[in-house]
């Protein structure tokens, strides 16, 4: 096995043994992005100079008190800052732009030792779900080249997936963690609103942006999130509850638990039967470990597109006036200041950008906000409660990811209703701000993976990582 190849559990092992370096574990997996990223695209920037000097520092002082992310090298998504790092959101304006400070959740990883080896492509500033939306072209999914790799962390994805870094850090809004994971097939967990910072993240829609990690296994998403997870001072939406032992909550049995199956999940229209094959033999499987099972509904799901895709926009559309061509970024050269606006902007985004800041602006104008933004707010607060009132029954939820496997580049581009209908399973949670995890759960019979969905309730994270370990290692 090639080093590049290992978990964290394992490399963390090896580098332990001194089987072999931090600096080789680190070389591994330049050579790999070396070798791909002309075809899969999944980095923008590759910071090999910093990678082998932090990972020469760590070689030196790695032992057996050292936190299991030491010396291992991981991909940030490029909407996360890393000081003295180019971070380009995957959008043009920001071409130039190196962020002068460091996302908490970066900073905690590096005080444990762990090696950024790049940045990763994604959908610009994480609007879409193809990976087709950044300004530096799409990613390409590892498993078949002529189908995308997911969205918006589809560089994250991809880079886990192809062995180009151990594991990845990554945003998730609407999906953008859970979806591309389900299209690369690995797995990604999407934290609960204000359990991880999101200092240093580029906003897009902060009342859902949330941090998160991608990796091999459930096992390596735990043990990220002892590290990366807690208050911030610097993050007034981070909680100050205990983090808990993530690690050791993964062994306990998952016997007894009571599962849910939401009924607005399954046999509706769009959704591909093979997908829905392979999630029913998951739910099986949890039987088999002695789970009950439970059919339930969220009678409000099918309206969390709607409320989503008049929400976000609506924050977008604010958090993205700062990105004028004044402030930071590329500046257009024009004669007067309100061309210097239009052609920054205009030569700066791309159309998915534009598209949401003119959705947002119309939805938050005065004639419309109660129209629009309020009412969307109300449904938002049905959505939360379904769920409130579901988790007084069951400890998790399980649902397919995304309705179906990774689709072909280029197929829903033109279209950007069929791409926002494609989050339909995963925006629901987002909206409740409550954590859902992604857990490889098979392929089709073209050999796509597939992912499972476990959504837990709020702060539950150890819940569904539970059950998805135990998914895992009972294949
Ligand atoms: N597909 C979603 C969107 O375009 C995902 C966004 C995200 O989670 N960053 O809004």
């Amino acid at each position: 096995m090639n080093l590049n190849e290992l978990t964290i559990k394992t490399a963390s092992a090896g580098l332990r043994k001194k089987e072999f370096s931090a600096v080789e574990l680190t070389e591994a997996c330049l050579a790999k992005i070396k070798k791909r990223n002309k075809t899969l695209n999944a980095f923008i920037t590759v910071a090999e100079d910093e990678a082998l000097a932090d990972a020469t520092a760590a070689d030196k002082k790695i032992n057996n008190n050292s936190n299991l992310l030491a010396g291992i090298p991981f991909g940030v998504k490029d909407a996360i800052c890393v000081a003295g790092m180019r971070a380009t959101g995957a959008a043009k304006i920001l071409d130039n732009y190196t962020a002068p400070y460091e996302a908490t959740v970066i900073k905690k990883i590096r005080s444990a030792g762990g090696i950024i080896i790049g940045k990763n492509n994604c959908d610009a500033f994480g609007h879409g779900a193809s990976n087709e939306n950044s300004m530096y072209g799409p990613v390409r999914n590892p498993v078949d080249e002529t189908k995308v790799a997911g969205g918006s962390s589809g560089g994250s994805a991809a880079a886990v997936a192809d062995h180009e870094c151990i594991y990845a850090v990554a945003e998730d809004t609407g999906g953008s963690i859970r979806q591309p994971a389900s299209f690369c097939g690995v797995a990604g967990l999407r934290p609960s609103y204000g359990r991880n910072s999101r200092y240093g993240i580029m906003p897009m829609a902060s009342s859902l942006d949330t941090v998160g990690p991608m990796a091999k296994t459930v096992e390596d998403l735990a043990l990220i999130m002892e590290v990366i997870a807690g208050h911030d001072p610097k993050d007034a939406t981070t909680v100050t509850d205990a983090v808990p032992a993530y690690t050791e909550e993964l062994e306990k049995s998952v016997k007894g638990m009571t599962v849910g199956v939401p009924v607005e999940y399954f046999n509706v229209k769009g959704i591909d039967p093979e997908v829905e094959k392979i999630i029913d033999a998951k739910i099986d499987a949890l039987k088999k470990l002695g789970c009950k099972i439970v059919s339930v509904s969220l009678p409000h799901t099918k309206y969390a597109i709607a409320a989503y895709y008049i929400l976000v926009p609506s924050e977008d559309s604010s958090n993205l006036g700062r990105l004028d061509g004044v402030r930071y970024g590329v500046r257009a050269k024009t004669k007067n200041l309100f061309d210097l606006y239009a052609e920054s902007r205009a030569a700066g985004f791309p159309e998915e950008v534009k598209r949401r800041i003119l959705i947002g602006t119309y939805a938050l104008s005065a004639g419309y906000y109660d129209a629009y933004y309020k009412k969307a707010q109300k449904v938002r607060t049905l959505i939360k409660r379904d769920f409130d009132e579901v988790f007084k029954k069951v400890d998790a939820l399980i649902t397919p990811t995304s309705p179906f496997p990774a689709f072909g580049l280029g197929e829903k581009a033109g279209d950007p209703l069929a791409l926002y209908l494609s989050d339909i399973f995963v925006s629901p949670a987002a909206v409740a701000g409550v954590p859902a995890l992604s857990v490889p759960a098979g392929v089709t019979k073209a050999g796509l993976p597939v992912g499972a969905q476990l959504i837990g309730p709020r702060m539950g994270e150890s819940v569904i990582l539970r059950l998805g370990h135990h998914l895992e290692i009972n294949q």
